[in-house]
């Protein structure tokens, strides 16, 4: 299927979505690995020491067996800290043959040379859509403090560079920066952008991408900080910011808007806009083969090692279905993040419009 075929696919089950259960999950939220070399306030996944994630072959076996997927995010810890980042994308893209969209998150501190080989072999691969999110917290003095290494924000500048290079050879590739609101960068934004702007004169609002620092016991492991940004402040900053977006018809393009007009309530009284689509149309796996409804929600209904790989194995356990009855009486965590928000909008159209 070309990839017109596959976004008609993935539209089509988004659809689906909002008048039925789907069989199968479309979206994976996939933690490829927790290493990172960062050293974030925000986030205790650098302190981790990892060992024994999925292997290859394990991947592989997943996604022969599990190839409903649509939309793919392949996140850590720094997805590129796994030398096997290329693979594990090909795992995806072949066995998973509706796959519309991959994204990937980066820190920028690995050698760039070797992150744009591998990204131009992931794009080599076929997928009719790769998207790339540079984090970038703030101006280079902020972004620093923030994520505990100095020259960081000159690096993701330089990533950045690189990255308009690829897009220049492959129209299906896209980076944006993605910055997270917290209490530590509060009221930064524009400056931020304005800082970015002195390297690339064309940058638009539309080319950054906003999250709110979130607590996750078992994801970001930052469960005790009260890093949320919550309240009237971050929610009109990120209004102005919104307000200042380009509109464009892109299909992407238009559910990021959405969850921005969200983002706006969500800031302001930190009730979440909808229900969940966890455990229906996504899923969180760790790296260790955990499935979660959510990167959010220390909630675990089974892991992929002990069902041969097979997430029909777990999908309607009892455990499955008790979380699915408790987001539906709105028991789930509060959480109101692009990972999970996303499907949460294009299965909730009439809350989305
Ligand atoms: S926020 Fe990202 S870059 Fe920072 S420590 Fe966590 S995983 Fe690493």
């Amino acid at each position: 299927m070309a990839g017109g075929g596959k976004l008609f696919g993935l539209a089509a089950t988004a659809l689906k979505s909002n008048f039925t259960s789907l069989q199968k999950p479309y979206k994976l939220n996939f933690c490829m690995t927790y290493l990172c070399q960062s050293r974030c306030m925000i986030c205790s996944i650098w302190q981790m020491k990892p060992q024994g994630e999925l292997t290859i072959d394990e991947i592989r076996s997943f996604t022969k067996k599990n190839n409903s997927f649509r939309w793919v995010n392949l996140t850590g810890g720094e997805p590129f800290l796994r030398s096997d980042i290329v693979e594990v994308a090909r795992a995806f893209v072949e066995n998973c043959k509706d796959l519309y969209v991959v994204t990937t998150p980066t820190n920028s501190l690995c050698d760039l040379k070797m992150v744009e080989r591998k990204i131009r072999d992931i794009l080599e691969l076929g997928v009719p859509r790769y998207i790339m999110t540079v984090s970038l917290d703030g101006h280079r003095e902020l972004h620093d403090k923030l994520r505990g290494i100095p020259g960081n924000f000159d690096k993701a500048m330089e990533n950045y560079k690189m990255m308009l290079g690829i897009k220049k050879d492959y129209p299906n590739f896209d980076a944006v920066f993605g910055y997270t609101m917290s209490r530590l960068n509060l009221g930064q934004f524009e400056q931020t952008f304005q800082s970015v702007k002195k390297f690339f004169p064309d940058i638009e609002y539309t080319d950054f991408h906003i999250n709110l620092a979130q607590t996750s016991s078992m994801y970001y492991k930052n469960g005790a900080q009260s890093v949320s940004p919550i309240g009237e402040e971050a929610s009109m900053e990120i209004s102005q910011m919104y307000s200042k977006r380009k509109r464009l018809l892109d299909p992407m393009h238009l559910i990021e808007d959405a969850f921005m007009r969200k983002l706006i309530t969500f800031a302001k009284s930190g009730k979440p806009p909808m229900k969940s689509r966890g455990l229906d149309a996504s899923l969180y796996l760790d790296s260790w083969g955990n499935v979660y409804p959510s990167i959010m929600w220390d909630k675990k209904i089974g892991n992929i090692r002990d069902v041969d790989y097979d997430l029909a194995n777990l999908w309607h356990t009892p455990i499955a279905e008790e979380v699915r009855k408790e987001i539906m009486d709105g028991k789930e965590p509060v959480e109101w993040t692009a990972c999970e928000a996303h499907q949460s909008l294009v299965g909730n159209l009439v809350q989305m419009l």
